[in-house]
Formats: structure tokens, C-alpha cells, sequence
């Protein structure tokens, strides 16, 4: 799911991360880009405009200093800020009442409302220990009764007897009255859907909600209707009052505009994802998961999270007072090879940045694999001691040496000692902007 964004904004970021620092205008380029990419997305405008603003507060300035590369910083923050609209982790279904506890099921015809009732009385009931009972109050559509009840035998879950001619009022209460007599700790009312929304459906829920006064009312919504779905919601939410969402099919390639927006404009938590048809195919929601998939970045934060977590402070804290003073020298690039490698060399390391098919082709065809960063690290130490402090000291026939020494070619040297040119001048930059900024720079 959420392909075409995790596109857009792969290529963004390719573009970004061909940059070393990055200044404003880079990071208002960027966003740009974002913004388009989510709006294509279905994602709402407000909820757009709102995310933008704070990525952009973040982005520029000192913080995009503190990261491994400035193009993986934005995207922590872009990552960041989705989960933060998306909403906090997992919050479970609130059914800590006086049993029986009623469970209203709302949502437009096909959402997957029926389907999802049963996946709950399942998880309730095999979880929680729960005794659930289930009601269609269908009235209008025979043939959703009826699958309710064979979704009700298929998983060993009791369902309310079917009567023919009662209202939906009627079947509530009947539901409930059921439960309390036969010691039901939960009853899942599922409510009759429509093709769209309409006055009779808002009046009938309504009603049905009055009555039965449930602990939760959770709007099922199809992940794969885009706009539609948050239309759904803000309506369905000032009529009735929603407690919380349930996103269906997320199993499928839909985009991510839905489960943002939803969140945002009602404000109510996603409860629960549905990832398939069968009756088990029902899991928590994870902001977490949902920010990666739909900026689709590999896993860039985890890449952000390892190198600040395998960096040992000691280093880095050395490593901060030299580069605060504008001093990078061969040692620290020595002990930066190392930390790639432990990090899982290059490869891996690759394999959880953006756009890394095609980076990793372009190193393959440069050659530049765990094999090359050993080969660095050999010349490194074949110098002096001197030498790796004052890089400068390197002339032809010292490179000669240091060659010969680790067995490698004088161009090979030459390419270390440029690499090592760049990231100092790079370094001094970030080094300035910290001092400036008053922080330690996180090198990790
Ligand atoms: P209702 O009209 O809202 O009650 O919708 P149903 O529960 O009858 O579901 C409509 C169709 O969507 C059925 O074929 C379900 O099997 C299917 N469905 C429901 N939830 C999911 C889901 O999470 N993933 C997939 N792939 N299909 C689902």
C-alpha cells in the first residue's frame, strides 16, 4: 500500500541526500514536493497545510544539523510528525464496564462491517476470555443478517435469533436484554450500512446509539476510499459521535491519504486494522508501521536510531570537541569505517536508506562494498601517527609508501584522502553551525 507516495517521496529524498548540508531553501523545495506527493495521496488539505508547517519548524535549522546525513534527518522529522497525526500506539477497545458491555459497529455498506464484528467478537473472545454475543440490525438487507450468523458459526460466537419484522430499535434492545440474561459480557450491534450517507441511516444509528448506550461506536472504513472515507467519518462523528475507527483492507495497495486524515479530523484514535478476509485478520494499529509505509523510506529511522545507539558516546563526545575546533583527522575517519561496519556494512546499511535500489547500484558499480571500507581502513593504517593527524603532510612519496605498505594502488590512497577532504569540510560546517547553536552535534 501507499505506493505512489513512497515513490514521490523516495525520489525527493534521492535528491536531497546528493547534498551534503542543507540549507533552507532545500528544505522548502523538499516539503514542496511532500506536499504535492500527499495531497495526491488524498490526504486532506488541513491536515496537509498543519503537517508542513510543523516538519518545516524542525527541519530548518539546528536540528537537521544533528543527523547522519540532512537527508535522513528530514525524513525522521516527515516520519515524526506522521506518527504524531496518525496518533498514539495501539489504544485497545475500552470494554471496562458493567457487562454486557455494547460494541456499536457503524459504517457505509461494504466497508467491512460485518466481517470486522466478527473479528472483534473472535479477538474478544479468545483474548479477553470474553463472552460475546452479536446482533445484525440489518433490517433492510436480509442477507446481512444472515451473514452474520454464519460468521457467528464459523467461529464458534453466539448471534442474536433472528425476528423477522422489528425495527432496528427493537433488535437492540432486544440484544441487550439477551446478554444480560444469558450473561454476556460483550454484544457487538451491527448496524445497518448504506451505500452513501443518508438522513435515514444518521436517524437510525442515532436512535440505536440512544438506546443502547455503547462503550465504544467504532466506524469501519474502507482504507482503499481515499477522501471518501474522511467525508465518512466527519459526518458520521457529528451525528453520531464515533469513539474511535477502524480501517479495513489495509492489506491492499491503497494509498495512505485515509488512515491520515481520518485521524486528524475527527481526532478519534485508529483502533484496529483489518489486513484480510478471514476472521483472524484483524491487528492493532501501529502509527509507527503506517508513518513508514507511507513515506515508504525503508527503514531510515531505524538507520537513524542504530548508528545514535551503536556510536559509543566516548567517540562521539571526542569526536564533537574536534569537530567544534573545525578538526576531523584520519583517525576519526578510521574509527567512522569502523562504526559502518558495525552497523552491518555497507550493504545493510544500503539496504535501509531510500532509493537505495539505485544507490546500491551505483556503489556496486563503484565498487564501493564492505571490501572497500576495510581497504580504507588499511590505509589508514599504514600511515604514521603523524601522518593521520595532519593529512596535509601526504605527499607523492609518502603515498608511494602508505601503497606499498597495504598493498594497494596510489589512486586508491588519493580517493581516501579526498573522501576524508569532503567529510572534514563538512564536518568544519557543522562543527561552526553547533558552536553557533550552542548544542553538541550528534555525529551518529
Ligand atoms: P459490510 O457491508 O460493511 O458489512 O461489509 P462486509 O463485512 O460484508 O465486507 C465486504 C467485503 O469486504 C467482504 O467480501 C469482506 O470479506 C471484505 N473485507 C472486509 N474486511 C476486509 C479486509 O480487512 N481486507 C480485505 N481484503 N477484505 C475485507
Amino acid at each position: 500500500m501507499f505506493d505512489s507516495l513512497s515513490d514521490k517521496l523516495g525520489a525527493i529524498f534521492d535528491g536531497l541526500q546528493k547534498r551534503g548540508a542543507l540549507k533552507e531553501a532545500d528544505v522548502t523545495a523538499a516539503l514542496r514536493e511532500v506536499r504535492v506527493a500527499l495531497l495526491e495521496a488524498d490526504v486532506a488539505l488541513p491536515v496537509v497545510k498543519d503537517l508542513m508547517g510543523r516538519v518545516k519548524a524542525r527541519a530548518v535549522g539546528a536540528e537537521v544539523l544533528r543527523s547522519v546525513t540532512p537527508g535522513q534527518q528530514v525524513i525522521k522529522i516527515v516520519h515524526d510528525e506522521l506518527k504524531e497525526t496518525l496518533g498514539s500506539d495501539g489504544q485497545g477497545l475500552n470494554i471496562h464496564r458493567a457487562p454486557p458491555v455494547p460494541i456499536l459497529m457503524v459504517g457505509l455498506q461494504g466497508s467491512g462491517k460485518t466481517t470486522t464484528s466478527a473479528k472483534i467478537a473472535k479477538r474478544l473472545t479468545e483474548r479477553d476470555k470474553q463472552k460475546v454475543l452479536m446482533a445484525s440490525l440489518d433490517t433492510r438487507r436480509p442477507a446481512a443478517m444472515e451473514q452474520l450468523k454464519t460468521l457467528g458459526e464459523q467461529n464458534q460466537i453466539a448471534t442474536l435469533p433472528i425476528v423477522e419484522g422489528q425495527t432496528a430499535a427493537d433488535i437492540a434492545k432486544r440484544a441487550l436484554q439477551a446478554a444480560k440474561l444469558q450473561g454476556f459480557d460483550v454484544v457487538i450491534l451491527d448496524t445497518a450500512g448504506r451505500m452513501a450517507i443518508d438522513e435515514d441511516l444518521m436517524a437510525e444509528v442515532e436512535q440505536v446509539r440512544r438506546i443502547a448506550d455503547p462503550a465504544e461506536t467504532l466506524l469501519v472504513a474502507d482504507s482503499l476510499t481515499g477522501q471518501d472515507a474522511v467525508t465518512t467519518a466527519k459526518t458520521f462523528d457529528e451525528r453520531v459521535g464515533i469513539t474511535g475507527v477502524v480501517l479495513t483492507r489495509m492489506d491492499g495497495d491503497g494509498r495512505g491519504g485515509a488512515a491520515l486524515s481520518m485521524r486528524a479530523v475527527t481526532g478519534k484514535p485508529i483502533k484496529l486494522v483489518g489486513v484480510g478476509e478471514k476472521a483472524d485478520a484483524l491487528e492493532d494499529f501501529h502509527p509507527e508501521r503506517i508513518a513508514g509505509r507511507i513515506l515508504g523510506m525503508g527503514d531510515i529511522v531505524s538507520l537513524v536510531e542504530k548508528a545514535q545507539e551503536t556510536f559509543e558516546q566516548e567517540k562521539a563526545e571526542r569526536l564533537a570537541r574536534k569537530m567544534q575546533k573545525g578538526r576531523f583527522d584520519l583517525d576519526d575517519l578510521s574509527t567512522q569505517l569502523q562504526q559502518m561496519r558495525k552497523m552491518g556494512g555497507m550493504k545493510s546499511l544500503m539496504g535501509m536508506m531510500p532509493g537505495m535500489g539505485k544507490l546500491q547500484k551505483q556503489m556496486d558499480e563503484a565498487g564501493f562494498d564492505d571490501r572497500m571500507i576495510r581497504r580504507q581502513e588499511a590505509i589508514i593504517s599504514s600511515m604514521t601517527p603523524q601522518e593521520r593527524r595532519a593529512p596535509d603532510l601526504m605527499n607523492a612519496s609518502r603515498k608511494r609508501r602508505v601503497a606499498a605498505g597495504c598493498g594497494l594502488t596510489v589512486q586508491e590512497v588519493n580517493r581516501l584522502l579526498k573522501m576524508h577532504k569532503q567529510m572534514s569540510g563538512m564536518m568544519k560546517r557543522m562543527g561552526k553551525a553547533s558552536k553557533r547553536g550552542g548544542g553538541m552535534p550528534n555525529m551518529a
